[in-house]
């Protein structure tokens, strides 16, 4: 498929193109363009019919706790994102320096180990960059500290869409609980989205000193029980079965990452008529 070919493939509410592919402005196509356009449910009314995922942000900030938790999550729809144009930015908020079984490993080893790690892997999946805020792995609190780094890079980046993981999600199926850092990263992810980086007043000095307030116009949750679109990643799910190989401290059993993730994807894909899926739930707010 060309360029233009792919630009096309996804709606975009983060930019537009004319007939040649080149990006003229940035309106928000959202209210033109809604997200589940095919939808004809009461508002308010549960609708049973998963819905594909069509909008495309040009602008995308990933925000975890730590160095492969964006692989695990959405790779494989960032990566088609970036492939037909948007440009990404990775946030981990730790860099993972408790990941080891060992009790004697040097956490700034491991640490160093495993940015490298996540690098890689964010060089396949396209983000233009990464950015590690050095919080201590297991002990990551949402606090102002925090929200106020993340703000900053939210009103430096400008994106139209963060991503990151649902904090709501406590229990999975009844044998798992959500790791206290991914709460806390994607908790604070919300709180800096909303209001902290629309909001002039909050960390007044950022925008004195030239940071203007930022809307974001989606928040993008991944690892939810709640998801309400699910985004074909058909063409890109290798890409993140290449990604999470690059973290190599991690994966405990790489002879079946791939069976296991292409399985997942499939699984999802099911539902929606496509090889394979990533699920998201959107939260509108522009
Ligand atoms: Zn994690």
């Amino acid at each position: 498929m060309t360029e233009a070919g792919k630009r096309t493939r996804h709606r975009s509410w983060g930019e537009t193109s004319d007939a040649s592919g080149a990006i003229l402005q940035r309106p928000h196509l959202s209210r033109r363009a809604p997200i589940r356009p095919d939808r004809g449910s009461i508002v308010g009314m549960p609708d049973p019919r998963p819905s594909q995922l069509t909008e495309r942000p040009a602008r995308v900030m990933v925000i975890v706790a730590h160095p492969d938790d964006a692989d695990y999550g959405p790779a494989a729809t960032v990566a088609g994102w970036m492939d037909a144009g948007s440009v990404g930015h990775l946030v981990c908020c730790t860099s993972g320096d408790a990941g080891a079984e060992d009790p004697d490993t040097d956490p700034l080893e491991l640490a160093r180990l495993r940015e490298a790690e996540q690098r890689a892997a964010a060089a396949i999946v396209g983000y233009e960059a990464v950015t590690f805020l050095h919080r201590p792995d297991g002990a990551l609190e949402n606090d102002l500290a925090l929200r106020e780094q993340l703000v900053r890079l939210i009103r430096e980046f400008r994106p139209d869409a963060v991503l990151t993981m649902d904090p709501t999600l406590i229990f999975h199926s009844d044998g798992y609980i959500q790791h206290t850092d991914h709460r806390a990263a994607a908790m604070a992810a919300l709180d800096s989205v909303y209001p902290a980086a629309r909001n002039a007043m909050a960390f007044p000095h950022l925008a004195r000193a030239g940071l203007a307030p930022h809307q974001v116009a989606r928040l993008m949750l991944f690892w939810t029980e709640e998801p309400n679109a699910w985004v074909d990643v058909s063409a890109t799910v290798g890409r993140k079965v290449a990604a999470l190989r690059e973290h190599r401290s991690q994966v405990r059993e790489p002879e079946k990452l791939e069976e296991r993730v292409l399985g997942w994807a499939r699984e999802e894909g099911e539902r929606v008529g496509v090889p394979a899926a990533e699920t998201l739930r959107v939260i509108r707010l522009d």
